[in-house]
């Protein structure tokens, strides 16, 4: 089915990311991968290149384009180039519109132009070896010292923690006000007592610098406040539809691009003497995860002209989030099974799209939470 939800303009700046990753991220990408980390100089091109801030107003150095159309774009393409190490979609789709809802026009002036060129790579850091899903375990906490905070505790699981220059740290401010009792304090590299731990070892997204963060009496200023004091609550659940929706495009660009490869796969391999294609059950399981696919893309083009019309609700971004990361996890370990040993192997796309998708159900919010959400709104 022909998709209705793209211009012109879209497809033209598909072709402008195709390029870049062509460029700048395919040629480099197996040695980030064995690196464990990108360089940063990728980051940089992706500055030039208008790819970073795309929703940032341009005053600041972005592409002041409020179209979420061009964000999925982008998550396709880098889907579709295996490049998810790369994580400019958490910077501009997670990240940035903290920085362009919640931050000060001194903060924006501080921090969105490095933002917008590469410079300043950013990280959110919520989750703690104690709390992921339940957020209201969060020990991280700041003391109010007047004119800064004192920040303790530890984060783990934060994606670009390495690289990152600029971490929104979820914290305690008011011990005893739980879920209320949270603000978002923005901690920068080079504070004193801002350590970073192990480069974690993943079972996929290997050049992803996934890694844990320490904070020892750190001193954070009190204008690095993001947003409301104890406000942090609210803040994480409006831009919690959004994480989901890049993560839900992501999702069905790679179902959609594992059947391509996968439906190619078994027209070329034989076996007894004609290709797999000939054989009903492959011909059934391409045709099951065809029909799949063109149902959740449709169901995902709605959502994506939602979010972009600002009318998508958490409950509908939820649904997208679990039905399409799901969908990728069953496509991903099916066409891996249609490619026999070489799905196998770490050389072939699909085993590498098996391991790298594998996260997909679990953050952003695990399946369960989702399906938390979609419940609590329909039962109470
Ligand atoms: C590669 C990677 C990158 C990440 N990037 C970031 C990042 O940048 N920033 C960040 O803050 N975090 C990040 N995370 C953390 C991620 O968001 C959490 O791992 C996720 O939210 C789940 O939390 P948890 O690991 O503590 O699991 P738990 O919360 O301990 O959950 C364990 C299991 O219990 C289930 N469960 C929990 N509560 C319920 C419930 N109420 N009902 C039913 N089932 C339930 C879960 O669904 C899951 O299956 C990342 C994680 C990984 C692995």
């Amino acid at each position: 089915m022909k998709r209705q939800i793209f211009t012109e303009d879209h497809e033209a700046f598909r072709e402008t990311v195709r390029t870049f990753l062509a460029k700048e991220v395919t040629p480099y990408y197996e040695q980030w991968e064995k690196d464990g980390i990108v360089s940063r100089d990728a980051w940089r091109a992706a500055g030039r290149q208008g790819l970073l801030g795309l929703a940032v107003p341009a005053e600041y150095g972005g592409g002041g384009e409020s179209d979420f159309r061009f964000s999925a774009v982008l998550a396709e393409e880098f889907t579709r180039a295996g490049a998810a190490g790369l994580a400019i979609g958490l910077h501009n789709d997670i990240i940035g519109p903290y920085l362009t809802s919640l931050a000060t026009d001194e903060q924006k002036r501080r921090w969105l132009p490095g933002f917008c060129s590469g410079e300043t790579i950013t990280a959110i850091a919520m989750t703690e070896p104690g709390a992921g899903s339940d957020l209201q375990g969060i020990r991280t906490a700041a003391e109010d010292r007047g004119d800064h905070w004192i920040l303790n505790g530890s984060k783990t699981f934060i994606s670009n923690g390495i690289l990152a220059d600029l971490v929104i740290v979820v914290a305690k401010t008011t011990p005893e006000g739980g879920a209320h009792g949270l603000s978002l304090l923005v901690v920068e590299r080079g504070m004193e007592g801002f350590e970073r731990g192990r480069n974690l070892d993943k079972i996929g997204q290997k050049s992803q610098d996934t890694a844990e963060l320490f904070f020892h009496d750190v001193r954070v200023p009190k204008e690095n406040l993001l947003g409301e004091l104890n406000g942090a609550f609210v803040h994480l659940m409006t831009n919690l539809a959004q994480e989901r929706m890049g993560i839900a495009i992501a999702g069905i660009a790679a179902a959609e691009h594992l059947l391509e490869i996968t439906t190619q796969y078994v027209k070329e391999r034989e076996a007894f003497g004609r290709p797999l294609a000939k054989l009903q059950h492959i011909r059934f399981e391409i045709a099951e995860m065809a029909t799949e696919c063109a149902v959740t893309r449709t169901f995902l083009d709605r959502c994506i002209a939602d979010h972009s019309d600002g009318t998508l609700d958490a409950v509908h971004a939820s649904m997208a989030k679990w039905w399409a990361t799901e969908l990728q996890k069953r496509v991903a370990d099916r066409c891996l099974q249609l490619h026999g040993g070489y799905g196998y192997m770490t050389e072939y796309r699909v085993a590498k799209a098996f391991t790298d998708g594998r996260i997909q159900t679990i953050y952003g919010g695990t399946t369960e939470i989702m399906k938390e959400i979609i419940g609590r709104s329909l039962l109470g």
